[in-house]
């Protein structure tokens, strides 16, 4: 399937309709959550709008360690409800977009000083397997030290007393709340970035609907909804304390940080899984020309509009490493870009950060505001299936709607019939790339975010080819002109961090074609002087932000 037009030259179509017409649902928030309740509402019948007050999945959505997991260490919380949804969620979303939900063998080495045993993990992952559903060709396979040193010869010959291999999947979040995104407008619903929430508007003390502030042209409006959802993650709060319900229980924000450093700095083979002296654990993911190392786990009260790496978060990762690894010895210098985001956790009295449940919660107010929070991006299609119920239940007749059926509704460019046809598929498009300085790599960087939908973006290159330009411009041309024409960019942000996510795992492009792109950009949204030079600033701000460290 190509993808339909969804582009700020659309915005003033939508605007009118999101004045004009009366809603059954409103969503406030364009992460995964939100994302995906829109999805599901609009796919069952109900009339439903969704407004972001940045760009989609500017929040937690764009920051996570970008895995489709089941969660191994929730095993530990005894948190086996968690740990069956999230887990069998796995290959229902793979399915739902198998070029951007990818396979990872995961390899967990098992240290001599720290961490499980070797018989715990061996049951520990027994039971995840089991828990979760998983194939028995794809099932937990437990490692002598020589096997696990085989996999990754960088570890810490010493303290290495044996490992396992697990199956467990990557993906890009603000790639897949776009997907999602794009699918619930596929299905009607009405849904506009930039686009702010400030207050409810109520009829007889009941919801009926909110105000909202159109960031690009500052001009505020109404839209009328029978039933309001805030899936605004760590902003949930702040919209219960407009709504004065913000009693009972409440959030609590941790901050989990990612550095990225180039993979010859941390050449290892595959993604690991591996402990920490402090008995937490982390990630090590290789992603094209990278590998990413993730994530700290700490309360966090500052702005939640600028949450930011500090030198502490970045140092904390850096010993991780060069603790487990010895022989790398990464320095603050190797850091290439790094992202924090904030974890929407609810609190509970007297337990520790990393013993937060990470199980999603809904809210409901007196006045009728359904909050949720929490959760995971893996489970976010059950979360919407729980709210979308709710909301059935509560305000409709439940014979009029459909059940959920978004374990079907498949993503655009997924049209692959297994993991392998897209792996033919990137070997088919990396001939067509062959002009690009690393053929496979790019292949595989456009496949796994765009699907078939590469093909839409090769053939809108055909123009661009007569210029004298380098290849990989024109390439990066031609994604800016599809990401602007059906993914709703309006800033180089949204292109470079929240599209592409080159800002992340290809920041040498970012510094190479940001004027290009800028002007490229000029001409095709019609930005003037003034425009030009604050989205180059803004940019540069950003890239100054995710690369220095205080
Ligand atoms: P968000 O993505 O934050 O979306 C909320 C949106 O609401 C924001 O875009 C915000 O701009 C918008 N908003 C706020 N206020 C308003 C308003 N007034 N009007 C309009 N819009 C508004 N999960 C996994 O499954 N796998 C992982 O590997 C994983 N790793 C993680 C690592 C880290 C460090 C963190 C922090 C989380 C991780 N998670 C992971 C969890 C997952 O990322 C989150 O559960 C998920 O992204 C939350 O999405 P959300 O839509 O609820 O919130």
């Amino acid at each position: 399937m190509s993808a339909a037009k969804f582009s700020v030259f659309e915005r003033e179509q939508i605007l009118g309709r999101l004045r004009k017409e009366t809603f059954d649902l409103l969503v406030i928030g364009g992460g995964i959550t939100g994302a995906g309740i829109a999805l599901d509402a609009a796919s069952r019948g109900l009339k439903t709008a969704l407004v972001e007050k940045n760009d989609f999945a500017f929040g937690t959505s764009s920051r996570s360690t970008k895995l489709i997991h089941g969660g191994l260490r929730y095993l530990k919380q005894l948190e086996f409800g968690l740990v069956r949804e999230v887990g069998s969620e796995r290959a229902v979303v793979h399915n739902l977009a198998p070029h951007l939900v990818v396979p990872e063998k995961m390899l967990l080495p098992l240290s001599v000083k720290k961490g499980l045993g070797y018989w715990l993990t061996s049951i520990g992952l027994r039971i995840y397997d089991y828990l979760a559903g998983v194939k028995p060709e794809d099932q937990r396979r437990m490692l002598t030290r020589m096997q696990t040193l085989r996999y990754e010869p960088l570890l810490k010959t010493d303290d290495v007393k044996g490992g396992a291999i697990y199956a467990e999947y990557r993906t890009d979040d603000a790639r897949l709340t776009i997907e999602v995104i794009k699918a619930a407008v596929q299905h009607h619903a009405c849904i506009l970035n930039y686009a702010k929430v400030n207050d409810f508007i109520y009829q007889e003390d009941v919801i009926g609907g909110a105000s909202v502030t159109d960031h690009l042209t500052n001009e505020s409006f109404i839209i009328e909804s029978r039933v309001v959802v805030s899936a605004t993650g760590p902003w949930v709060d702040q919209l219960r304390d407009i709504n004065n319900s913000k009693l009972g229980k409440r959030l609590h924000l941790t901050k989990g940080v990612h550095i990225v450093v180039p993979h010859e700095k941390l050449p290892v083979r595959q993604a690991i899984y591996f402990d920490v002296d402090d008995g937490r654990m982390i990630f090590s993911i290789p992603r094209g020309r990278t590998t990413y190392i993730g994530t700290t786990d700490t309360t966090y009260t500052g702005n939640l509009d600028q949450v930011v790496t500090t030198q502490e978060d970045a140092q904390y990762l850096l010993n991780a490493v060069n603790a487990n690894f010895p022989t790398v010895r990464l320095t603050l210098a190797d850091i290439e870009s790094s992202w924090a985001g904030l974890r929407p956790l609810i609190h509970e009295d007297g337990k520790s950060t990393s013993e937060l449940s990470r199980k999603d919660e809904i809210f409901e107010s007196d006045t009728g505001l359904i909050s949720i929070a929490g959760g995971k991006l893996t489970g976010y299609r059950k979360m919407a299936e729980r709210v979308v119920n709710l909301v059935i239940k509560k305000h409709f007749s439940q014979n009029t709607y459909k059940p959920c059926y978004t374990n079907k509704i498949k993503l655009n460019g997924s049209d692959f019939s297994s993991s392998k046809e897209v792996r033919h598929y990137i070997s088919h498009i990396a001939e067509k790339l062959s002009a690009s300085q690393s053929p496979l790599i790019t292949a595989r960087y456009m496949v796994e975010n765009y699907g078939r939908q590469t093909d839409q973006i090769l053939s809108a290159m055909d123009e661009l080819l007569k210029s004298e330009e380098p290849f990989d411009l024109k390439l990066l041309k031609a994604e800016l002109q599809f990401t602007i024409q059906h993914e709703m960019v309006t800033s180089l942000q949204d292109f470079f961090v929240r599209r592409t996510g080159l800002l992340y795992f290809d920041i040498p492009k970012v510094f190479r074609w940001k004027h290009e792109i800028a002007s490229a950009c000029k001409i095709s949204l019609g930005w003037d002087d003034a425009r030009f030079k604050s989205e180059l600033q803004g940019l540069d701000n950003l890239i100054s932000q995710v690369t220095s460290f205080r």
